[in-house]
């Protein structure tokens, strides 16, 4: 009797982390860096099927390189996708899905709540491409549909929303998006490859800034999206014809990260919670986001859409408004000011000076954005260091806070 072998069972996220689809094979355990602009080729004939490879094929180094390619390879496998395409950072893998997407005169659906650089850009595709824009509130999804128009070709949508973390339904929106023709883009940055995976709810592109955990240690600036080939092809056209390749090093720096992504996202996601259960019942906290609080309006969405944890991006407001606010984050003496996320080392900021500072007063009360709003995205460090940190600096900042603060 022959036996037929049985099939492997797929591996779990963390072995794909550490091995990529190269587990076993024999060679260089860790990815040589290919440092060449160009590739040399024997005939014309190898030159035009390598050329022929696209997005696969390294032929010069701004169409794709290997180094690059066994980095994408690796995050499709974490993502679950047929393909990956890495950029030089997350703006330029945004930028280059929206010009892959849209025409002048095409229009699109985007929430308040998005990161400040993604309404820059959309604010320039309207100024300068003829795109047209209607932003919808995350926080009411009874009221998204009203946003489309028989022109909407694309859905932009954040999830958790950086910095007060709405969370939006990814099923919702890709069903809204697909009913009125549009397609749904998910920045995915807070939950990270492995916190979220928007393509099984039927998101049609995802994409990261990779600089935040992907990349997760403060060093480096990236972009990254993932999806079926079909619809990156488009998106490599647009990498090709801009340029924002990443460099082999830096492609090799991302891989490298790849490899401990589980590990660092499950540690800041714990410690995450773990912060904001303690500020939520701190009396010198006016008000605690963060998704994995029963208390927080889509916990239970988040629940079921976000599959490692809630992210490790939390914020809340003191008592004293933005005065309060900037005496806590100067008071920090572990905690790092500084404006990014996902890292390993535990960040603040404040997002009305940072990621905000462009949507002035009002348009921050438009998406819902306190002034004394500090963020916090947790790193890996011991939780009891970082408790310790963040409670002297809240004692500290309502000593040197003014009684009245005028700026709140
Ligand atoms: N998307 C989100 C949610 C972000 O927070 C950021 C940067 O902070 C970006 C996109 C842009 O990424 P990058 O700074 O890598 O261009």
């Amino acid at each position: 009797m022959t036996r037929v072998p049985k099939p492997r069972p797929a591996r779990g996220p963390r072995t794909r982390a550490v091995h990529g689809d190269h587990g076993g094979t024999i060679g260089p355990v860790s990815t040589p860096i290919v440092h060449s602009a160009t590739f040399s080729f024997p005939s014309l004939a190898a030159m035009d099927a390598e050329q022929d490879r696209a997005a696969a094929g390294a032929y010069y180094q701004r169409l794709g390189h290997p180094t690059l390619h066994a980095c994408e390879e690796r995050l499709a496998g974490l993502e679950g996708s047929e393909g990956a395409l890495l950029f030089a950072s997350g703006m330029a893998a945004l930028a280059s899905i929206f010009l892959a997407s849209l025409k002048s005169g095409d229009h699109v659906v985007a929430f308040h709540q998005s990161y400040g650089g993604t309404l820059n850009l959309l604010r320039w595709g309207q100024e300068r491409l003829g795109w047209s824009v209607e932003y919808a509130d995350a926080r009411d999804p009874s009221g998204w549909e009203k946003a489309f128009r028989r022109e909407t070709r694309l859905m932009h949508v954040e999830s958790p929303t950086n910095p007060i973390l709405c969370v939006v339904d990814l099923e919702r929106a890709a069903r809204l998006a697909h009913a009125h023709g549009a397609r749904l883009v998910v920045d995915n940055t807070v939950a990270s490859p492995l916190g979220q995976h928007p393509l099984a709810l039927g998101a049609d592109l995802v994409m990261y800034s990779a600089t935040k955990s992907i990349g997760g240690h403060s060093d480096l600036l990236a972009g990254a999206a993932a999806g079926t080939h079909a619809a990156l092809a488009p998106v490599w056209e647009a990498r090709k014809v801009f340029g924002p390749v990443p460099d082999p090093s830096v492609a090799w720096q991302i891989e490298r990260s790849l490899k401990t992504l589980p590990l660092r996202v499950a540690t800041a996601n714990a410690n995450a919670l773990e912060l904001a259960r303690r500020l939520g019942a701190h009396p010198g906290v006016a008000r605690t986001f963060y998704p994995g609080l029963p208390s927080h309006p889509e916990h239970a969405v988040a629940a079921r859409q976000m599959s490692l944890g809630f992210g490790p991006l939390l914020s809340f407001e003191v008592h004293g408004g933005a005065a309060a606010a900037e005496s806590l984050v100067n008071a920090f003496q572990l905690v790092r000011h500084a404006p990014s996320l996902g890292s390993v080392e535990t960040l603040s900021c404040l997002p009305a000076s940072t990621s905000h500072i462009h949507l002035g007063p009002e348009g921050r009360a438009r998406a819902g954005i306190p002034e004394g709003l500090v963020r916090i995205s947790a790193g890996i460090e011991d939780i009891e260091d970082l408790w310790a940190d963040l409670d002297q600096a809240i004692a500290r900042a309502a000593t040197l806070t003014p009684a009245s603060d005028s700026r709140r």
